[in-house]
């Protein structure tokens, strides 16, 4: 066992060497921090699409998904080797989505094998960008209100209302959406989990700019939008079940930090501030309170990271976290918090900048980033819902 590991270990290593891109590995390279994929799908670089075809060729965007769903079928150890071998080479694959995310772990465990087949592959190769249809105006953290409707007619939904917050909506290709199938029944038991076509006739959306202009979303409106009942997924007003799940592996990849904000690009981490306060001449930051500050979050971060590398080897499916994701999402949003506003302190208010000629781009990052934070502790699930799902459902204490 450890010498076939021993093996894919060189395999992988001879194949990265020759078919990586020169320009795609090294530390200086140009890979961008995030590729969605998606119809609309840009490459600034050709060496970039030649190394994202000859990974999805390989399967290795979803290294642990199965060969027939556009995966590699690597085992845990496997995927293990070939993200050291990446990070050896200083590469590797920025293609990364909802759909990859969090519709795809859910579809493997509801959606049926014609399904699986049809969405899984196109999501591996980056083909189709997918967006989350689940917030109304009166329906977020009480999401089990939502109202659009579906009518069931002949092989077909007639999809009729209004989700709000749907990132990236007015950019994706697909949605994944909670509608009502059952206005009699108890609100949890009515709703269905079907995927639509943007393109389909009677979908349309309106962008919304977030504050800190990083990060539009948008409304999204269905008119009388015909919907085919093979695009549900799971049973017919069971598909809160869905949801939820869903809805774990959400806070498993926001537990495992931001990679759908491109704020952090082009700013100095906090220590590296303090560091470079000592080339100065005053030796040191002035101020003791933001010293011990500064140490503090690091210790922070640290502790963090530490506690959710040991969660993640503790879990042998490797596939979401079940409700203790709360904890992990609650902590991080709100530590992220934290440093940014600390980050803005120590570049004092004249660094508080928007846009404009001769910007300093760090400033504008740290601003930006600043404000993309106050969404972090909303989107998922606010902080207050998270901590009323960890006394529940981790510490069961009662309602
Ligand atoms: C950047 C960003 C991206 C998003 N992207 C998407 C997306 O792609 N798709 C999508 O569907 N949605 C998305 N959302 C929406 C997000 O899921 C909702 O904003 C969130 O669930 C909160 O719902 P709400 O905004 O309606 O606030 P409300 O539910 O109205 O909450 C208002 C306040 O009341 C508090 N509150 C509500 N209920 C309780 C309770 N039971 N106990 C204690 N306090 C409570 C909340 O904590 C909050 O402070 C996004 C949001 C943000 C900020």
């Amino acid at each position: 066992m450890m010498i076939d590991l021993e093996e894919f270990r060189e395999e992988t290593r001879n194949w990265l060497d020759v078919n990586c891109p020169r320009s795609c590995c090294g530390p200086e390279n140009i890979l961008p921090d995030i590729i969605w994929g998606g119809r609309l799908q840009q490459y600034e670089h050709e060496d970039v699409r030649l190394w994202m075809d000859k990974l999805v060729a390989k399967g290795w965007t979803v290294p642990t998904w199965p060969k027939t769903y556009g995966g590699a079928g690597l085992s845990k150890d496997e995927a293990q080797i070939l993200a050291e071998e990446m990070l050896r080479k200083d590469t590797r694959s920025p293609l990364y989505s909802f759909g990859m995310s969090m519709l795809a772990p859910a579809m493997m465990e509801f959606a049926t094998e014609e399904q699986k087949l049809e969405h899984l592959p196109r999501i591996a190769r980056g083909e189709i960008r997918w967006c989350q249809g689940y917030s109304e105006p009166g329906a977020g953290s009480d999401l089990a209100s939502l109202q659009c409707r579906a009518v069931r007619d002949g092989d077909e939904y007639v999809v009729t209302g209004q989700k709000i917050w749907t990132s990236s909506a007015d950019v994706s290709d697909w949605i994944f959406c909670l509608v009502r199938t059952d206005t009699s029944a108890p609100k949890h038991e009515g709703i269905s989990f079907l995927l639509i076509d943007m393109a389909t006739p009677g979908v349309t959306t309106k962008p919304i700019e977030l504050i800190s202009g990083a990060s539009p979303f948008c409304e999204t409106f269905f008119d009388n939008v015909r919907v085919p009942v093979i695009n549900r997924i799971y049973d017919e007003n069971k598909g809160w079940q869905v949801a939820k799940a869903l809805l774990l592996h959400e806070r498993t990849m926001l537990a495992a930090g931001n990679r759908g904000s491109r704020a952090t690009i082009g700013r100095r981490s906090l220590l590296k501030v303090a560091r470079d306060a000592m080339d100065t001449p005053v030796g040191r930051l002035p101020d003791e309170s933001l010293r011990s500050e500064i140490a503090q979050s690091e210790m922070d971060r640290l502790c963090y990271e530490a506690t959710l590398r040991k969660n993640n080897e503790a879990r042998l499916a490797g596939n979401g976290m079940g409700p203790e994701g709360s904890m992990f999402k609650l902590y991080l949003s709100e530590l992220n918090q934290r440093v940014a506003d600390l980050r803005q302190r120590l570049n004092g208010a004249e660094s508080l900048v928007w846009d404009g000629e001769d910007l300093n781009e760090e400033d504008q990052a740290v601003t930006r980033e600043w404000l993309y934070g106050k969404a972090a502790t909303i989107l998922g699930g606010t902080s207050e819902v998270q901590m009323n799902i960890i006394s529940k459902r981790v510490l069961g204490l009662p309602d």
